[in-house]
C-alpha cells in the first residue's frame, strides 16, 4: 500500500440518503458509503471498481464535493474538503477535476472546441483571449487534437476526439487530481487504449493523481496503481494492482475477476460465479453485505460484519473466511 503524503485521504467517508417510501411511511436510509478509507498519491492512480450500486458514483461525488458525506474525513491538498468556506471550495474545485462516461453528453453542441475548451480559464482566470487561445492551443497539442480543430463543432468528432476534447477541457486550471468515472467505457474497445495511454501519458507530464472509476477490469488492470473493491457501499478488498489481479483474496474481487473472460485466462484462481441480484442497498444483508452470494458463507457471516483487515502482504480485506484461513 501506499505510505507517501497521499494527496487525497478518505477516512472513514460515509454518506446516506433518506429515501421517501411514500407519504405514511418514514424514509428509509440509504446506506450508500459506509467507512471507506483511502489515500491517493500525486501521479498514482486509485481504481474503484464493483457493480453498479456499489457506492462507487456516491464517492465521485463527495471527493468533488458536489455533496458533502454524512460524516467523515476527506482531506485533499491541505484542505479538508467537508468544512470548506466558500472561498476555499472555489479554490479546491479548481483542484480537482472530472471526466465523464459520455463525451458527448458533456459538450455544448452550440460552441466551437476552442470555446469549449477555454471554458474554465474564462470563469477562473483573468487571462486575455489571445493568452486563452494559446493555452487551449497548446493543451489541444497535448491530448492529441490538430490545430484545425480549434473552429470545429463536437458533433464532427468521433467519441474518442471528443473524449479528448472533454480531458483537455478538464486539465485547463492544471487540476492535482482527476476523477474519471468510466472515462472509455462508452468508447470503441479500439480506441480505448488509446485514450488509456493518452490518459497516463497526461498523468506523467502533470504529475496527476487519478481517480479512476470503472467496472471494467481489463481496463483498470492497465491503468492503476491501487485497486479499491467495493460491495454494497463497503471495502471488499484494497491493495496494489497486483495483489488485487494476481491473488485477489475477498471471494467477491474472485468472483469479479472469474467474470472477465480474457483476464480470467491468466487468474488460475477457482472460478466462483456471481449468482443472484446485488441486494438492494435500502435492506443490505445482515453481517458480511456479501453473505447471499458468497459460496463461503457460514453463520458468523450472517451474524457478523467483517473487519476490514490489514494482510501480511499490505493489502486489505474485509472476510471471516480469510481472517479465519479457509480461504
Ligand atoms: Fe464470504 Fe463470509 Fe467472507 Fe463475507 S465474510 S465474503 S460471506 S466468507
Amino acid at each position: 500500500m501506499n505510505e507517501t503524503k497521499p494527496l487525497l485521504e478518505a477516512r472513514n467517508l460515509t454518506r446516506y440518503y433518506e429515501v421517501s417510501q411514500g407519504i405514511f411511511q418514514p424514509p428509509a436510509q440509504l446506506k450508500a458509503l459506509e467507512g471507506v478509507s483511502f489515500r491517493v498519491s500525486a501521479g498514482k492512480t486509485l481504481a474503484v471498481v464493483g457493480e453498479s450500486g456499489c457506492g462507487k458514483s456516491t464517492l465521485a461525488r463527495q471527493v468533488t464535493m458536489i455533496e458533502r458525506p454524512t460524516s467523515g474525513e476527506l482531506l485533499f491538498d491541505g484542505f479538508d474538503l467537508v468544512n470548506l468556506s466558500s472561498q476555499q471550495l472555489k479554490e479546491a474545485r479548481q483542484r480537482v477535476q472530472m471526466i465523464f462516461q459520455n463525451p458527448f453528453g458533456s459538450l455544448n453542441p452550440r460552441k466551437k472546441v476552442g470555446s469549449i475548451i477555454a471554458e474554465p480559464l474564462v470563469i477562473n482566470t483573468q487571462l486575455s483571449k489571445p493568452e486563452r487561445e494559446e493555452r487551449v492551443r497548446s493543451m489541444m497539442g497535448k491530448v492529441g487534437l490538430r490545430p484545425e480543430h480549434y473552429e470545429r463543432y463536437p458533433h464532427m468528432f468521433s467519441g474518442g476526439q471528443r473524449q479528448r476534447i472533454a480531458i483537455a477541457r478538464a486539465l485547463m486550471l492544471e487540476p492535482k487530481l482527476v476523477v474519471a468515472d468510466e472515462p472509455v467505457s462508452a468508447l470503441d474497445v479500439s480506441v480505448q487504449a488509446q485514450v488509456l495511454n493518452l490518459l497516463m501519458d497526461l498523468q506523467q507530464d502533470m504529475n496527476l493523481a487519478f481517480l479512476f472509476i470503472s467496472h471494467d477490469l481489463s481496463v483498470v488492470r492497465h491503468i492503476a496503481d491501487e485497486v479499491m473493491v467495493m460491495y454494497l457501499g463497503r471495502v471488499a478488498e484494497y491493495g496494489a494492482v497486483e495483489q488485487i489481479f494476481q491473488n485477489p483474496r475477498h471471494p467477491y474481487t474472485q468472483a469479479l475477476l472469474a467474470s472477465t473472460p480474457h483476464l480470467n485466462a491468466q487468474n488460475r484462481q477457482q472460478r466462483i460465479v456471481l449468482s443472484g441480484e446485488l441486494p438492494s442497498p435500502l435492506a443490505p444483508p445482515s453481517g458480511c453485505v456479501f453473505h447471499t452470494r458468497c459460496p463461503y458463507a457460514n453463520p458468523r457471516c450472517s451474524a457478523e460484519i467483517p473487519a476490514l483487515l490489514t494482510l501480511a502482504d499490505g493489502r486489505q480485506t474485509a472476510c471471516h473466511g480469510v481472517e479465519e484461513g479457509r480461504i
